[in-house]
């Protein structure tokens, strides 16, 4: 008996339409080269924005948290007793992104898997953007609130869903939004959405995970940004990009926290992250907080390569931040553009297609990081060059 050729089934219909996701092997640390299924090559992929992963300073304060406390956190926080180190990065957050409280998960994706539901339930309406990250979908998916979805960044749109709602008479409302948007390095209008959000008296939230170490001053995410202290009630983040480690938070008014830490589902049901990762956290945060200068860098790189590959005559689409999506439309082509900067060029960047972005929006996404060297960004703006006019992209 075949209990699964169904999915053999499913999986060879994925191939056939070129939507097998093909995972390459890493075998070095992640820095701005790699090596990729054995070959030497420039990382135009990763989310490592200030190149915190590999930093000594994190490494070697997460070798001390292994000697000082193990390597397992036991069991879950609130049955167990939490250790002292989650405490720790949980105030050093707070602190930094300048709000009351913070309460740290296990990955951002957890942290709204785990927090929309708490939130929000029965009788109340969730008003999200159209292209808000998966986690946040299945957030809105696992609370028992009804959706209304609105234009991407349309606050025109987010007001007439709002006025909807207040006329159904929903009880509360959250809205909620991606702060940048990790598919065209787009910004959410969030000072536009929190005017229009007060006006309806509902709550807001922003997932700031490529926001955070990349907006604001000193990388303080985008409630930083707009100058929106105390204005927003629910900050997402993710310790796994800018931050370089692994983990996801909650950063918001104490009686937000609070209650997170009472009835949030994976903050009750699953364990902590292990302590040698939180001391890597909390070395990360105190390196951000006390110089701008890996994300003064990581900004004067970006605006270099967009300044030349413009030049060069590529379309970067709506990026408004070192997101750097190159547009080039056809799926075929993005693949083969793909493929070629890697074969060819030694260059490492992702093709990005259906369903990831809609039809005919295919792109190469380039994330740019402060641990590229200006010879780095030079060498891969070359090759996108070369491999732009083989392709008949660029002249
Ligand atoms: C990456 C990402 C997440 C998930 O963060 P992890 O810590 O990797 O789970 C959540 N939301 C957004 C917008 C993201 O880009």
């Amino acid at each position: 008996m075949d209990k699964v050729g169904y999915l053999r089934d499913l999986l060879a219909e994925l191939r056939e339409q070129g939507l097998y996701n093909t995972i390459r092997h890493i075998d070095s640390p992640q820095g701005p080269w790699l090596v990729v299924d054995g070959k030497r090559v420039l990382n135009f992929c990763s989310n490592n924005y200030l190149g915190l992963a590999s930093d000594p300073r994190l490494v070697s304060a997460a070798k001390a948290a292994l000697g000082r406390y193990g390597i397992g956190p036991g069991a879950v926080r609130t049955i167990a007793g939490t250790m002292t180190i989650h405490d720790e990065l949980e105030e050093k957050l707070a602190r930094f992104k300048g709000v009351e409280a913070a309460i740290s998960f296990q990955a951002g994706f957890v942290a709204n898997a785990g927090t929309i539901p708490a939130l929000v339930g029965d009788g109340d309406v969730i008003v999200t953007d159209e292209l808000n990250h998966a986690s946040i979908i299945d957030g809105v998916r696992l609370s028992k609130a009804s959706r209304k979805i609105y234009r991407h960044c349309d606050v025109d749109d987010l007001a007439a869903k709002l006025a909807e709602a207040r006329a159904e008479g929903a009880r509360r409302i959250l809205v909620i939004t991606d702060g940048v948007f990790s598919m065209d390095g787009d910004i959410a209008p969030l000072d536009r959405i929190v005017e229009t959000a007060d006006a309806y008296e509902a709550m807001v939230m922003v997932d700031d995970a490529h926001g955070e170490g990349v907006l604001g001053k000193g990388g303080r995410g985008i409630v930083d940004h707009f100058g929106l202290h105390g204005r927003v009630e629910v900050e997402v983040g993710t310790m796994s990009k800018a931050f370089g480690v692994v983990g996801g938070y909650v950063a918001g008014p104490a009686p937000v926290v609070e209650w997170l830490r009472q009835r949030s589902r994976p903050f009750l049901f699953s364990s902590a992250v292990t302590p040698p990762d939180v001391a890597a956290c909390i070395a990360s945060v105190e390196i951000l907080d006390a110089s701008t200068e890996l994300v003064d860098r990581l900004w004067s790189n970006a605006a270099w390569f967009k300044e030349r590959m413009a030049a060069a005559g590529f379309d970067l689409g709506l990026s408004q931040t070192p997101i750097t999506p190159v547009m080039l439309g056809d799926e075929q082509t993005a693949q083969e553009f793909s493929r070629r900067l890697f074969d060819d060029e030694a260059v490492f960047a992702q093709a990005i297609a259906y369903p990831t972005v809609p039809l005919g929006k295919a792109r190469i996404r380039v994330m740019i990081s402060a641990a590229h060297s200006r010879e780095d960004l030079e060498y891969g703006a070359e090759a996108f060059l070369r491999v732009g006019r083989s392709l008949g992209v660029v002249s």
